[in-house]
């Protein structure tokens, strides 16, 4: 069976763009296919490729790569929750079953939980994060993806999936399978990045590294594995069974410096030496096992301890940062943010 494009279904159309450093794990060329121009990491990554990049402590802040300073989250959640809480509200049922999937530690569903009478549950690859969920919130979160997972058919009201699209092998799957789940009329909440904004920082560092003519690679420092358009976005959404009601352009300045819109704009990039690459041995160097894991919850709750303000957890808080954030916020056509934040509804 010949490989298909994830947007358009064109077998074999997937060509090479761009070689990169996948986090400085493993080398990871990016294809860009031939007939729709959606750009996407080809091979897709191999479960063994996968545990490397989300070992089960990837929110470890001492760790070279992943998701360092996880607890600033904590604080950012209860914003996001109290007006993700409030646009719901309605069009949801009081009792609503709601899935966030890729949860990490439980954040956002705790916050959720505190301004709805929603019946959470998360899902995320990380053994940890359903251990820390658990304990800290008495949140339940599943271990694994969501095709392990096998929900029953249209058992959710509400699935959310922040920054996670990008992030899985099979999107189109991915959307097919999250649909599958959802009851008829549900919503999905939805944050990807603007692909655009993420290739041209590593075209500009792959021209920089060919001048200086380094033995190096540009740094997909994310581990983005998909880079959409909105088009893309749009043709998937409709043919996995969405309608889309809302799209979005969010961060747009952190978008136009990526794009090299601003001056010192797509400059900020990484470059990694080709001779650091291939290191699965450093990649899991003092990868936290089970056993370990007690210490790492301490670390990270006390660390969310110390940064809670309660002032920044007030409503009016809330609504001065959200009037600052209007002005980084545009219609999903604009296509010059960092991220699209998109609200979709199954037919
Ligand atoms: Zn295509």
């Amino acid at each position: 069976m010949p490989e298909t494009c994830d947007i358009c279904n064109t077998p074999d159309s997937m060509s090479p763009l761009l070689e990169t450093s996948l986090l400085g794990i493993t080398t990871a060329w990016v294809h860009q296919c031939k007939s729709c121009g959606f750009r996407q990491i080809r091979p897709r990554l191999d479960r063994e490729t996968l545990s490397l990049i989300y070992p089960g402590d990837y929110f470890h802040s001492e760790r070279d790569f992943g998701y360092r300073d996880f607890s600033r989250q904590a604080q950012r959640s209860l914003r996001i929750a109290y007006f993700l809480s409030r646009k719901m509200q309605r069009p949801l049922p009081p009792k609503a079953r709601l899935l966030e999937i890729g949860c990490a530690l439980g954040f956002l569903l705790h916050a959720l939980e505190k301004y709805t009478s929603w019946r959470v549950q998360g899902l995320d690859v990380s053994p940890f994060a359903s251990y820390f969920a658990g304990k800290m919130y008495g949140v339940p979160v599943e271990c694994g993806t969501l095709e392990e997972a096998r929900f029953p058919d249209r058992h959710f009201d509400f699935i959310i999936q922040k920054d996670l699209l990008e992030h899985v092998t099979h999107p189109r799957e991915h959307m097919m399978e999250s649909n599958r789940i959802l009851k008829s009329g549900g919503y999905l909440w939805l944050i990807t990045p603007n692909g655009e904004a993420n290739i041209r920082p590593l075209q500009h560092a792959a021209r920089k590294i060919r001048d200086a003519g380094m033995d190096a690679l540009p740094l997909l420092g994310q581990g983005h594995l998909s880079f959409f358009s909105r088009n893309h976005l749009m043709r998937l959404f409709s043919e996995t069974g969405f309608d889309c009601i809302s799209m979005r352009n969010i961060s747009i300045r952190r978008g136009l410096r990526a794009l090299g819109y601003l001056p010192r704009g797509n400059r900020s990039f990484s470059t990694i030496c080709r001779k650091d690459i291939s290191l699965p041995a450093k990649a899991n160097k003092g990868a936290v096992k089970e056993d370990g894991f007690e210490k790492l919850y301490e670390q990270i709750a006390r660390d969310i301890k110390r940064r809670y303000s309660p002032i920044r957890s007030r409503p009016f808080y809330f609504h001065q940062r959200r009037l600052l954030q209007s002005i980084g916020r545009l219609p999903g056509w604009a296509t010059i943010g960092l991220d699209f934040e998109c609200l979709l509804r199954k037919r």
